[in-house]
């Protein structure tokens, strides 16, 4: 079905993925497939679909992602440089360990981009998965910065307190992540039949919860740091008919690939850029929809 698009006031989010990957094997990975065959991997055409979504969508947000943003940082400064400074700009990155470019040149990079980037989120799990930098490394990124954490199969929750301990002498928040492979619609809002929900409520103290169609955040304290538990469907578009009867492909996010070609979802559909160029915007229906989630 070919319906107009719908997005938020501010536009889709946009996830670029970097054309170079990391040098891991996570588990619970879903990108590493693409870096499977690197033909027709560009930067140069990277940077003419930020171009494209920057002309629609001036405001939206924009994430780098890999792979690993920071495995080549002149391709990474390149694409930084084409991005406005309209747009919030996120990092999504190991912080690798990784021959030929060490911490100190990543911090460099941090502290030369401070202006540019609204927040590093870098992967640290409970058992790790990668050769990790030095957390008093992490510590030092030039820019806000937070952990993300994935709670993948039998994690171990016995370390979920030394692992918030950890990140807590750096002041730096977590986000801990269910593995949206498993998210649906019935189980997004679920709360009694979520294990690690109830993990989380026993081990900290439970403040809120944001969200909206897509995804939501529970919000958690322990002592003074902030923790959410960040749940997200696998697909980005959500297809609804409004009170003029009229269906909308809703769209949450827009991916620029490594070749640069621009997608509306996460599961392979091309972006029909024409038509996104007449997007009708809605207000953003991310809410708190129980207790606080400032503090
Ligand atoms: S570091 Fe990221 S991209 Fe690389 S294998 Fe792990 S999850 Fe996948």
């Amino acid at each position: 079905m070919n319906h107009p698009y719908k997005t938020r006031a501010g536009g889709a989010t946009v996830t670029v993925f970097v054309p170079y990957d990391c040098r891991n094997n996570c588990p619970f990975c879903v990108n590493k497939q693409e870096y499977a065959n690197c033909a027709g991997f560009s930067v140069d055409k990277i940077i003419e679909s930020i171009r494209v979504v920057d002309s629609i969508t001036p405001e939206c947000d924009v994430v780098f992602t890999g792979g690993e943003p920071f495995a080549n940082l002149d391709s990474l400064q390149r694409m930084l440089d084409a991005v406005p400074k309209t747009h919030k700009v996120y990092i999504n990155t190991t912080f690798p360990v990784q021959p030929g470019c060490g911490a100190e040149e990543m911090l460099a990079f941090t502290e030369k981009n401070k202006d540019k980037i609204t927040c590093i989120n870098v992967s640290r799990h409970v058992d790790p998965y990668v050769e990790e930098s030095p957390d008093e490394i992490v510590g030092q990124i030039a820019t806000p910065k937070r952990i993300n954490c994935v709670l993948y199969m039998d994690y171990p929750s016995d370390k979920l307190k030394d692992f918030t301990e950890r990140w807590r002498k750096y002041n730096i928040p977590i986000q801990f992540r269910y593995d949206y492979t498993e998210t649906t619609p019935e189980n997004l809002y679920e709360e009694e039949n979520d294990p690690i929900l109830q993990d989380l409520k026993r081990q900290f103290t439970y403040m809120g919860l944001d969200g909206c169609r897509m995804r939501n955040g529970f919000h958690f304290r322990y002592k003074d740091l902030h923790m959410t538990y960040h749940k997200t469907l696998p697909y980005s578009t959500i297809v609804e008919t409004d009170e003029n009867g009229v269906t909308y492909d809703i769209l949450y996010d827009i991916l620029i690939k490594q070749t640069g070609e621009l997608h509306s979802d996460w599961t392979g559909v091309k972006l029909d850029v024409e038509k996104y160029r007449n997007v009708v915007f809605e207000p953003y229906d991310l809410k708190v929809l129980d207790g606080t989630i400032d503090y």
